[in-house]
């Protein structure tokens, strides 16, 4: 549970005040902390337990995991909320692909090939499964040792390396440490063992319990011995007990401060459900529910797909309208003679507009005007697309040394902003163009034969 300024104030030093953490009083500094808008070692004044106790009450709820390094790097945890309609839900669970060094080499291929491949363009993200998840099945150390190495080598995603015996997992974790894999699982029986060994070269665990109270001594541990970077299994049974497990995690984290359950959790769709629309279906649960990463047997695009954008959905923060950034686009190659049409930043719209010219093959500049991600015509109700603020824009963007002919297309929709933007743009003609991005298809092929006329 989050502490207040108020009540971090009273364990500051509260000198007259020196203004040494860089604010003018103590109480405007623990403000500050509250929000973490700074950090406790500003503060020069404190004392170490009274440090280490403040760095204790403002870490996050849900420990901050970093699975992988570099550009492919995974981000799980730091949630603030239950709900996600309390706030915004902050990082998407991952999704990992399970290959086992069961498997044949062709097999393996396969896979490999589809998690690098298997990714979808999406209002301009890339969707895609992010994880590999190895198993050692086979009994062969060597034999798992060389999977992981193909894995380094073929891919720069983040691993999860599975095996129950130690010594290989160790020995895997030696082979990809820079590449931070997550260890899994760390369990009752080899906690004690595995802790100097995850000391010794850390990198995130997957800490397995036979239930959450099982789990709860072993994270003590763990913290005790300064490991702290870690996932839950609860090792629920089945999909029932899994959603009450979870769920029993986030809220003891989040709603009662719990800290040793303040970690995100890791879900194996591909054991409870093992192949098949079941198990997808069990996966789609975890996502919403609350699962930080989900391990999958396989997917092709048809059960990858609709996952990646349930999981879009739920992570995307609701407070803001997806937008893209404000300037002239190129689509296509566009010269001097090519068209300028005009749209407002909401992501849907500019992708549909930049589509629908897309489909006409004429290559055109598209200025897209920064109106808080709102699409046209309600951009223009709240006083974002005006005559005189898309104007502004167009004299800013430099378009007008790219083209000869200054004309630029208003979507039919906000007809009405045209003679308040010729107004802004003396010298250009603002031609009013279709209301919908349908007829673009239509309209776009015609004005430019006028253009270059
Ligand atoms: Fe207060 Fe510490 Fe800031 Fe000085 S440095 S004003 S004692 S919080």
């Amino acid at each position: 549970m989050p502490i207040s300024g108020s009540e971090i104030v009273k364990m500051l030093p509260g000198k007259k005040p020196c203004k040494d953490c860089g604010f003018p009083t103590c109480f405007a500094f623990a403000m500050k902390l509250a929000t973490g808008g700074t950090t406790v070692d500003k503060c020069p004044y404190l004392a170490q337990e009274v440090k280490v106790k403040l760095e204790d009450l403002l870490a996050p709820a849900i420990k901050l995991v970093t699975i992988g390094s570099g550009d492919d790097k995974v981000q799980i945890g730091n949630e603030e909320v239950i709900y996600r309609h309390e706030k915004t839900y902050i990082h998407p669970t991952g999704i990992a692909l399970l290959i086992s060094d069961k498997e044949s080499e062709a097999k393996v291929e396969e896979k490999i090939k589809k998690i690098k491949e298997l990714q979808f363009p999406w209002v301009g993200l890339t969707l895609k499964a992010e994880l590999i998840a190895l198993n050692f099945e086979s009994g062969d150390k060597n034999r798992f040792l060389s999977l992981v190495k193909k894995a380094m080598g073929s891919t720069n995603l983040g691993m999860i390396l599975i095996s129950q015996d130690l010594d290989t997992l160790f020995s895997a974790r030696d082979i990809c440490a820079d590449r931070r894999p997550l260890l899994y699982p760390i369990t009752k029986e080899n906690i004690d063992q595995a802790i100097p060994k995850i000391k010794a070269n850390p990198t995130p665990i997957g800490v397995r319990g036979g239930s959450i109270e099982e789990l709860v001594p072993l994270m003590m541990k763990l913290k005790e011995a300064g490991v702290d970077e870690a996932v839950l299994d609860p090792g629920s049974k089945n999909l029932m007990e899994a959603i009450k497990d979870q769920t029993f995690i986030r809220r003891a984290a989040l709603k009662q401060g719990f800290r040793p359950l303040g970690y995100p959790t890791i879900a194996f769709p591909c054991f409870m459900a093992k192949g098949g629309l079941k198990e997808i279906l069990t996966a789609s649960v975890f996502i919403n529910k609350f699962a930080a990463i989900i391990v999958l047997s396989d997917f092709d695009q048809y059960s990858l797909l609709p996952l990646l954008v349930e999981r879009l959905n739920i992570y995307t923060d609701p407070r803001f309208p997806m937008a893209v950034e404000e300037k002239c686009y190129e689509i296509g190659e566009p010269d001097e003679n090519a068209p300028v049409l005009i749209t407002s930043n909401w992501a849907l719209t500019y992708f549909i507009v930049a589509s629908a010219i897309e489909a006409t093959r004429v290559p055109s500049f598209l200025c897209v005007k920064d109106a808080e991600g709102l699409g046209v015509l309600t951009a223009w109700a709240a006083g974002k697309f005006s005559g005189d603020s898309v104007g502004a824009m167009i004299k800013k963007s430099g378009i007008e040394s790219k083209i000869k002919n200054k004309k630029i297309v208003l979507p039919g929709r906000v007809a009405r902003i045209k003679g308040e933007l010729e107004d802004e743009l003396p010298g250009w003609e603002v031609v009013v163009g279709p209301r919908e991005a349908a007829g673009i298809g239509t309209f776009l092929p015609e004005y430019v034969k006028t253009l270059r006329r």
